[in-house]
């Protein structure tokens, strides 16, 4: 009997006891390919050599500081890295590490607010986000995510959040529109949006520039940040960019947003920060949110007993030095490209396959009970979870993304694998995966 609560979903799951390269070990000596990273965390894998050692130094050294006494070494280290790395705009800025993506997010709503009050713009408190989205499981990062179904049990939540349609072509584009023309018109709600609650009381716009574990690896059409961009300049609202999942070279650049040409004013970071050897978190802020606070009050009004933990920022050091060093990026982007073709020659003729989608090494299919009329599989019938299981019991991880698909959730299959996959391994997820679909 575990005494684990969160074991009550699921009393049977095996105990982990080891890992070599990009598979997990349970207590029987099965062996799983990690086809997902858990949740797009471990994209090195579970045992690097080098990533170990710096943890194992830093704990030899000092493994913990509270911030209001001390900063350290690795935390400065990688704070400056991402600062020189992330897209202008966000690049001048400071960075702030936490524990886990829904902190991260909590801290960029606050940032945002503070930002404001710090200018005298007081009435400036409302959030705009989309649906569908996932920014977190924490009671703000829930009120602004657009996911109806993990909402539903809490209302009413703590933070009134107004949400646009997110950008999912699959569904939304219509027959016969352009790439631009949707891209424009999706952007074009947040303009709508902003101007019926009145700019003057809107804090901040949060998305995720790849949408991740509500929609299935969504990227957006082309253009559409742009305009987004353009829109919260002309309205002075805060550009919040939730990179938590697609970051930290998951689509093939460092950052998902360098793609689209623009940079936010917030960023969040985490599962690929860390690679999973540690948890750890970071937000990431423009130079102009760093003025306003230091023309103000000259404080950041948000503190945690874990901020820049020294373990867990020297193992993301390793974590990122390796990624750049070994050039895993190019990797990405070449295994990705082979696990979209072979996704599209196992899947792609699948009757219940209704979309590939993804980008880099973040890729997803969309199931559908009818092609045709894209009706997605009833919720009761929990394919996404049911399709988990069978590839669990088969040797290998793939990731249930659950949507809203007005007003009924809709199956995605997600797979984000290891940078470091060979190309072997991107075969065999691709034929595990679909032999758990079909
Ligand atoms: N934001 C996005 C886009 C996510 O995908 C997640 C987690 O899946 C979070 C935030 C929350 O991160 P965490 O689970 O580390 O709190």
């Amino acid at each position: 009997m575990s005494s684990l609560l969160h074991r009550l979903l699921n009393a049977s799951l095996p105990i982990v006891v080891g890992g070599d390269g990009n598979y997990l070990i349970d207590q029987n000596g099965k062996r799983y390919l990690d086809a997902c990273g858990g949740a797009a965390v471990s994209c090195l894998g579970h045992d690097n050599a080098r990533v170990r050692a710096a943890l194992k130094a830093q704990i030899d050294r000092v493994a913990f500081a509270h911030t209001s006494f001390f900063t350290n070494a690795p935390a400065e280290e990688l704070a400056r890295f991402l600062v020189a790395r992330a897209p202008r705009g966000t690049g001048a800025g400071r960075v702030m590490f936490l524990g886990s993506g829904s902190e991260a997010m909590e801290a960029a709503l606050k940032l945002a607010r503070q930002y404001h009050l710090e200018r005298g713009e007081t009435a400036r408190h409302k959030i705009i986000a989309r649906a569908p989205s996932y920014h977190g499981n924490t009671l703000g990062a829930l009120a602004t995510g657009g996911h109806a179904g993990r909402r539903a049990p809490f209302q009413p939540l703590l933070l009134e959040v107004s949400h646009i349609d997110a950008a999912y072509s699959y569904r939304m584009q219509k027959d016969g529109e352009s790439d631009a023309g949707f891209a424009y018109r999706m952007a074009n709600l947040l303009d709508e949006r902003i101007r019926e609650l009145g700019p003057e009381t809107v804090m901040a716009f949060v998305a995720e520039p790849v949408v991740g574990a509500s929609l299935g690896t969504q990227p957006p059409p082309e253009g559409y940040f742009k305009r987004i961009r353009e829109i919260c300049d002309e309205h002075g609202v805060l550009f919040i960019a939730d990179e938590v999942m697609c970051g930290m070279g998951r689509t093939g650049s460092l950052f998902a947003l360098e793609q689209e040409g623009i940079a936010a004013d917030i960023t969040t970071l985490a599962k690929g920060l860390g690679a999973g050897y540690q948890p750890i978190a970071a937000v990431l802020a423009a130079e102009k949110v760093i003025a306003a606070i230091q023309d103000g009050s000259g404080l950041l009004w948000n503190g945690h007993t874990y901020m820049s933990h020294a373990v867990a920022t020297a193992g993301a050091l390793a974590v990122q030095n390796v990624i750049e060093d070994e050039n895993l990026l190019e990797h990405v982007r070449q295994r990705g490209e082979q696990l979209r073709k072979a996704l599209l020659s196992r899947l792609g003729e699948h009757p219940n396959t209704g979309d590939i989608r993804g980008r880099g090494l973040f890729w997803s299919v969309e199931l559908v009970r009818d092609r045709a009329s894209k009706e997605p599989f009833p919720a009761t019938a929990r394919l996404a979870q049911n399709i988990q299981k069978t590839a669990l019991d088969r040797g290998l991880m793939c990731y249930p993304a659950q949507g809203c698909v007005n007003g009924t959730d809709g199956d995605h299959v997600l797979l984000a694998p290891a940078y470091t996959s060979t190309p072997g391994e991107i075969d065999r997820i691709a034929e595990l995966t679909a032999a758990a679909v079909s």
